[in-house]
């Protein structure tokens, strides 16, 4: 039986399928590398949002016109969860679909009698790899529909991370990209208290482990001790992905942020007493009721340019959510106001680009296409800017000093620097 996996959505969905493949392949299971090669598909899923959902049908309709002579489609994932009955009545032909929790039974149906051992992975990335510390949301924000989708926020068992680092490390791992819905609520309810310390500093005792990246965190559970470890502790990136969705406080109530202006001014402040921190942050323009005042003042906030990474995401009405119950801003305004923070958001990167080059940084070389692409602790990988480097026989997951020598597009250009150029920061 060979098998391949299409994996659609964010990264603790391909944590989800690397753990599926992982299972699969102790299982004696080949897994292919492509859809055309292969006795089945598995498709796992995102819905959070209508794009995504489009997305996902379009890759059944994909996968279901491959999957011909005795094939076979197995759908799995948050889409399941979200429009399960719906997707089952559009697409008959699937084989199988599997909601989140049923993922052990879909491992099962194509590995019957294999133990099922969800700890070992198929990594998919070089160098740099996620690690899911916990799933689900207790936030319920109002326009989100993870919550509905994942259940509420669990944190996984801190023995059990530390193992799945260190067999991650062994295998060659340098950096452990800490991931969840809201990282900074890490062991509250397990532990009954936040645990995000400990468990940073037991994994940054692990041997071979140089890097810790936290995203995902949120201005409502972070607090000083946090911020404080970040600074202290030299494995940790300074680096912080900080989703604040927006900053005006009539707009967060309405969201169900748990936190106002004032707080989210206070958390940036404190973050940005870390040397050379760098924050990543994702916003939300044209909520229902928003007002251009309140566009103004999230804009304003933005271009004083604390954040270095923006997400941008127009509001979208997503059945089920409570704002989708709210007055609704006519779709121009709501498309408007997402050129103008794209806009903000290309200038930001422009600008910050600008000050690195000359600069020369710890950079992790995490792929090869035609000339290799890095990462420094100041850009996450697979979101933020790539450090491009085109000389050089560089090694996959290796870290070398690279000099920026210019700003190309969105991404940096730079060159390994020898010991007598190391002059630069
Ligand atoms: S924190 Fe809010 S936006 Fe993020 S997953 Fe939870 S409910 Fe959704």
């Amino acid at each position: 039986m060979k098998i391949n996996m299409v994996s659609l959505g964010c990264p603790k969905n391909l944590v989800d399928s690397e753990k599926i493949l992982g299972a699969l392949g102790a299982a004696g299971i080949e897994i292919s590398d492509s859809v055309e090669d292969c006795d089945a598909v598995i498709l796992n899923t995102c819905a959070f949002i209508s794009p995504a959902t489009d997305e996902t049908e379009s890759e059944i309709e994909n996968c279901l016109g491959l999957v011909t002579n005795g094939r076979r489609l197995f759908v799995v994932g948050c889409a399941v969860n979200r429009y399960g009955d719906e997707l089952k009545r559009r697409y008959p032909n699937v084989t199988g679909w599997y909601r989140l929790e049923e993922i052990p039974a879909l491992i099962k149906k194509l590995a019957p009698g294999a133990a099922l051992n969800l700890r070992t992975r198929l990594p998919t990335t070089h160098g740099f790899t996620y690690l899911k510390i916990s799933d689900g949301c207790s936030n319920s924000c109002s326009y989100c529909t993870i919550p509905s989708i994942k259940g509420p926020h669990r944190s996984f068992d801190m023995n059990d991370l530390v193992a799945e680092a260190n067999e991650l490390a062994d295998s060659g791992f340098t950096e452990l990209i800490l991931i969840g819905q809201d990282t900074t609520r890490y062991g509250a309810d397990v532990y009954g208290k936040p645990m995000l310390i400990p468990l940073l500093n037991r994994l940054s005792g692990i041997p071979g482990v140089e890097w810790l990246r936290l995203m995902y965190a949120h201005p409502r559970t972070i607090d000083e001790s946090v911020i404080e470890e970040v600074a202290r502790n030299p494995k940790i990136c300074k680096y912080m992905d900080l989703p604040i969705q927006h900053v005006n406080s009539r707009i967060l109530k309405s969201m169900n942020r748990g936190v106002d202006r004032h707080r989210i001014i206070e958390v940036v402040k404190e973050l940005k007493h870390i040397a050379d921190i760098a924050l990543r942050t994702t916003i939300i323009v044209g909520y229902p009721t928003e007002t251009d005042d309140e566009f103004s003042e999230l804009m304003e906030l933005l271009s004083q340019g604390c954040f270095d990474w923006l997400g941008v995401f127009p509001y979208y009405r997503e059945p089920g959510t409570r704002a989708a119950q709210l007055p609704q801003l006519p779709e121009e305004v709501i498309s408007d106001r997402y050129e103008k923070a794209l806009a903000l958001q290309q200038e930001l990167l422009k600008q910050k680009n600008k000050e690195r080059c000359g600069k020369t940084y710890r950079t992790l070389i995490h792929a090869r296409d035609h000339q290799f692409v890095g990462h420094a602790e100041f850009c996450a990988p697979e979101i933020d800017s790539r450090i491009l480097v085109d000389q050089g026989n560089l090694v996959l997951g290796r870290i070398y000093d690279i000099q920026i020598t210019e700003a190309v597009g969105t991404d940096l250009r730079g060159k390994e620097t020898n010991e007598d150029e190391k002059g630069g920061n």
